[in-house]
């Protein structure tokens, strides 16, 4: 039997979403068809959007049978233009949005089911009306969804306590390349039986399939947290602040943000209503969040403790400890309004960079060197999850300059920034992924057997190479 044509597979893909759920017009598919960052626009055969598992299967078998690549794709908020298509419109875009219900709360054995669709802020609010804490937490969370968190093993602000999303999952259900269902919504935290699947699928950005629901892990929902935000000398202060606040706190530590004071000047100019909570600049800042049992004001107290201690030897120069919800949120929003900051700021450059955290202060000040070499005039805004090793050093244009030269230059300064990640131990991409921006770092800096295992995993899962193509690895040719 030959391979169906497009308009027949059109045809199919109608029937199986319904006109609603099957976006034709150009307009209506906009949205879906250029990424985060506005690094990629491509173009679509269709963008189709199902409700149901059932109805994923469908169209997966569909363009199995027809030979055409399909994308998955959640929030479209990733980094690394992973969930958008190709610009030669040969691609089937599939939307998780609607696939979002959650099906199961179980308190007791702290697990939820969700599916892929689900807004990562709600499944955070559901787990906490159950009494539960999903700890997976972004600046995105409004409008990414689980499948795209767990899809690109995000990270986020509470991986020193809790981890990344693939350790936040006990089970998967996820439509294969060839349209089979694999049905391993497993709630288990012990399960020794065989090669584990779903870590494979975590992380794998839609390119071994399309996760349809998840079973998450849930921990206990704090009942005091205390939030600091400190001024340190530097960041070598920031990463031994981080070790005394660890040991004196029982590792209660869940944040450890790490900001420069250009992140700070560049929320102040962009972000209505913020405004600098000490009253003097500082150079270098760390948001600091304890959480536990007990009393809000008996963590408080300790983080106050340690403070003190941290001035008295000089890790820490001012800061203070919220006294109030609002007091927190305000000092959550100067960290997690830095990006959206930055981008109204105009061109920036992003690197998404890891190191042990004990090498965090030499890979900031290395790579500054570096950038005022290689691009001088642009600004550092340096900032992330110091507490991970994971550093976002971005660059932002030079005030009022042309951002054509600027970007220009992107490419090489990257490649001088994660050649020296990599010879401090690192990593090219510490949360955001491969997609399609980095897949010519992954063949750089994951090369030789390493490179050749995960294209054979690739061609274990899909090899025919529909599933996501051109992003993270291809299969082998076959
Ligand atoms: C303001 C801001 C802050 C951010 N902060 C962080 C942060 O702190 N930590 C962090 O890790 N990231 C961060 N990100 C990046 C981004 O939010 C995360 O990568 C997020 O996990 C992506 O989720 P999404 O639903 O938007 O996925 P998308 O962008 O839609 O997709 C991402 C990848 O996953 C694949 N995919 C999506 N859904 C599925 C599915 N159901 N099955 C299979 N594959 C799928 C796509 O094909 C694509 O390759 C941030 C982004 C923004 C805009």
């Amino acid at each position: 039997m030959s391979a169906p044509l497009p308009s027949a597979l059109l045809e199919r893909l109608r029937a199986i979403v319904g006109p609603r759920g099957c976006l034709e017009v150009e307009a209506d598919q906009a949205p879906y068809l250029r990424d985060e960052r506005d690094l990629y626009r491509g173009r679509a055969v269709a963008v189709v959007r199902p409700r149901t598992t059932a109805e994923v299967a469908a169209i997966v078998t569909a363009c199995a049978e027809a030979r055409v690549g399909i994308v998955p794709q959640g929030g479209n908020t990733g980094y690394v233009g992973g969930s958008v298509p190709g610009e030669d419109g040969t691609e089937v875009l599939v939307s998780l949005s609607r696939l979002n219900r959650i099906r199961d709360i179980d308190a007791l054995n702290y697990t939820m089911t969700v599916e892929a669709g689900c807004v990562l802020a709600e499944v955070q609010r559901a787990a906490r009306e159950a009494g539960r804490l999903f700890p997976l937490s972004l600046a995105a969370e409004g409008s990414c969804q689980i499948g795209g968190n767990l899809s690109t093993n995000a990270g986020g602000t509470a991986v020193l306590r809790y981890g990344n999303a693939r350790d936040l999952v006990l089970g998967l259900e996820v439509v294969l390349p060839d349209g089979s269902v694999w049905d391993g919504l497993r709630r288990l935290r012990k399960d020794n039986t065989g090669y584990d699947l779903k870590q494979l699928l975590l992380g794998a950005e839609g390119t071994l399939g399309i996760i349809t629901a998840a079973v998450l892990a849930l921990h206990p929902l704090p009942s005091a947290v205390a939030t600091a935000l400190v001024a340190v000398p530097d960041p070598r202060a920031a990463t031994r602040l981080l070790a005394t606040l660890r040991s004196a706190s029982g590792d209660q530590v869940t944040t450890f943000e790490y900001l420069q004071r250009r992140c700070l000047e560049l929320v102040f100019a962009h972000i209505e209503g913020s405004a600098d909570p000490l009253p003097r600049p500082y150079g270098h800042y760390v948001l600091a969040e304890l959480s536990g049992g007990g009393e809000d004001g008996a963590l408080a107290a300790l983080l106050e403790e340690v403070l003190a201690e941290a001035f008295e030897a000089g890790l820490a120069l001012d800061g203070v400890v919220a006294a109030s919800r609002e007091q927190r949120a305000r000092l959550w929003g100067l960290r997690e309004t830095v990006p959206e900051a930055q981008k109204r700021a105009g061109a920036c450059l992003k690197h998404d960079i890891s190191v042990p955290v004990s090498r965090v202060p030499e890979l900031i000040e290395r790579a500054t060197g570096l950038v005022e070499a290689a691009l001088p005039g642009a600004r550092v805004v340096a900032f992330g999850h110091v507490g991970d090793g994971n550093v976002h050093f971005n660059l932002s244009q030079a005030h009022g300059s042309d951002p054509e030269p600027f970007l220009a230059r992107g490419p090489d300064v990257a490649r001088q920034i994660h050649d020296l990640a990599a010879e401090l131990g690192g990593s090219f991409s510490a949360e955001h992924g491969v997609g399609r921006l980095k897949r010519p770092e992954l063949e750089r800096y994951r090369g030789g057997v390493e490179h050749d295992l995960l294209r054979a995993v690739k061609g274990a899962f899909d090899p025919l190479g529909i599933m996501n193509p051109g992003k993270v690895v291809d299969p082998p040719r076959r």
